[in-house]
């Protein structure tokens, strides 16, 4: 038996090491931004099916919104100026007015013509009665007046004129964009290529899923993960798999991964004697940035391998995710060309407790309870995958201290603000 005792849990066994630069998440981010540019380049692709990308320039209406003036109802049309104060009754006009089909001729003043929803207000018409507000025979209409001029009609170009920038170069476009963009008359889209990302788990321990895992092996949970999270945001994805933890292997991942325009790597960032990622990454790669003072994170280690940038994201899948949401895609966003990205925030008052220690910012896996309030996962431990999957979003606590009770607002970023879809 050796005299050997195992040292004693220190009180504060996460305190930071001594004599370490950490980095604040503020001044990574700042670095991040700073040292990246746009590197996708133009494509032009049709309307349908352009969700998700990127626009590359500003996009101009070819035609106004409405493209003339039109009804908004079902009713009957007329010129104001031959309504008064009191009860109005106009003769019918033969004919009628329907999206699609407007009416050719003119409608005399001091007669009404059957109008509907959408159609071109024929010449003599500026003002357009409910059919609900009418008693109507086959020759006249009756209604309460007065009326408003051009009651229930849209005036041409309300929404948007024609030349006007409708969308900015660099939107992310969504659905709703569509509807607009094709109101615009637009049928092609100028947009950036999608960003080629390739994804590498690293580590003897990963087993593929569906494989039988071997001796102290677990499945890969990291790549799934990180694959379809680059797929949500709308980028092309390559997957490198899953290495063991030798050099050569990882090398020849690393040199496939170069073809992309960004490499995501998790497992072996640190600086242990496994850690092959930050080791090939130190001598043959040009490390730039890593230690970033965040819970749960560290290490990440920003890297150019073969001119291509490489975030290396800590192995543990809750810390991989978080970095991954906080660093990588702002960053990719900005190399896509959709512009830096900051997530949505919302303060809301905690459903919590909690003494948090300064100097590093923290992520708690959380979700909105129906009260409003944030509640977090009960364990904070970093290896605890189900509090990802248990949470809509994360709870980012400050740099420094904090005391955190029953109602103190904090601030919550729902997993939807970084793209991906609510429950
Ligand atoms: P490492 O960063 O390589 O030291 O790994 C930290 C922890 O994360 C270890 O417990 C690993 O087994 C685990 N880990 C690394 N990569 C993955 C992965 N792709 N899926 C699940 N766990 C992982
Ligand atoms: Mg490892």
């Amino acid at each position: 038996m050796s005299g050997l005792t195992p040292p004693p849990l220190k009180d504060d066994c996460f305190a930071l090491p001594p004599g370490v630069d950490w980095t604040p998440v503020d001044e990574a981010l700042d670095r991040l931004r700073a040292a990246l540019h746009p590197v996708a380049a133009k494509e032009t692709v049709p309307l349908f099916g352009a969700s998700g990308r990127v626009l590359a320039e500003p996009i101009y209406a070819r035609r106004a919104n409405p493209p003339a003036p039109n009804a908004a109802v079902d009713g009957y049309g007329f010129a104001h100026k031959a309504t008064g104060e009191g009860d109005v009754t106009l003769p019918l006009h033969p004919g009628r007015a329907a999206a699609g089909a407007p009416f050719a001729g003119m409608v005399p003043e001091g007669r009404a013509l059957r109008i509907l929803t959408g159609a071109t207000l024929p010449e003599g018409v500026d003002t357009v009665v409910l059919e609900e507000d009418c008693a109507v025979d086959d020759s006249a209409i009756a209604f309460r007046g007065p009326i408003k001029p051009g009651a229930n009609t849209r005036r041409a170009g309300e929404d948007f004129e024609v030349g006007q920038e409708v969308l900015p170069q660099g939107h992310h476009l969504r659905p709703p964009d569509l509807a607009l963009l094709a109101a615009a008359g637009m049928a092609d889209l100028p947009v950036f290529r999608r960003l080629r990302v390739a994804v590498l788990s690293t580590g003897d321990e990963l087993t593929e899923p569906g494989d039988a895992p071997g001796p102290g092996g677990i499945y890969d949970a990291n790549r799934p993960m990180l694959l379809s999270l680059l797929q949500a945001w709308g980028h092309e994805i390559i997957d490198l798999g899953a290495q063991p933890d030798d050099p050569n292997a990882i090398r020849a991942a690393l040199d496939k991964g170069a073809e992309a325009d960004a490499i995501l790597t998790s497992g072996g960032a640190s600086a242990g004697d496994e850690d092959h990622i930050s080791a090939l990454l130190t001598s043959e790669g040009h490390l730039t940035s890593w230690r970033i003072a965040l819970k749960p994170g560290r290490p990440l280690a920003l890297a150019m391998w073969r001119g291509t940038p490489v975030f290396g994201l800590p192995g543990n899948p809750v810390a991989a995710f978080v970095c991954t949401l906080i660093f990588a895609r702002p960053a990719l966003d900005l190399m896509s060309g959709a512009g830096w990205s900051t997530p949505l925030a919302v303060t809301v008052p905690a459903g919590f407790t909690k003494s948090k220690k300064p100097g590093r910012r923290e992520f708690l896996r959380a979700r909105l309870t129906p009260e409003g309030r944030a509640e977090v996962f009960p364990s904070e431990g970093s290896g605890r995958i189900s509090g990802l999957s248990w949470a809509d979003g994360l709870v980012e606590l400050p740099d420094e201290a904090m005391e955190i009770t029953l109602g103190t607002p904090v601030s919550y970023l729902p997993y939807a603000g970084f793209g991906l879809a609510p429950r």
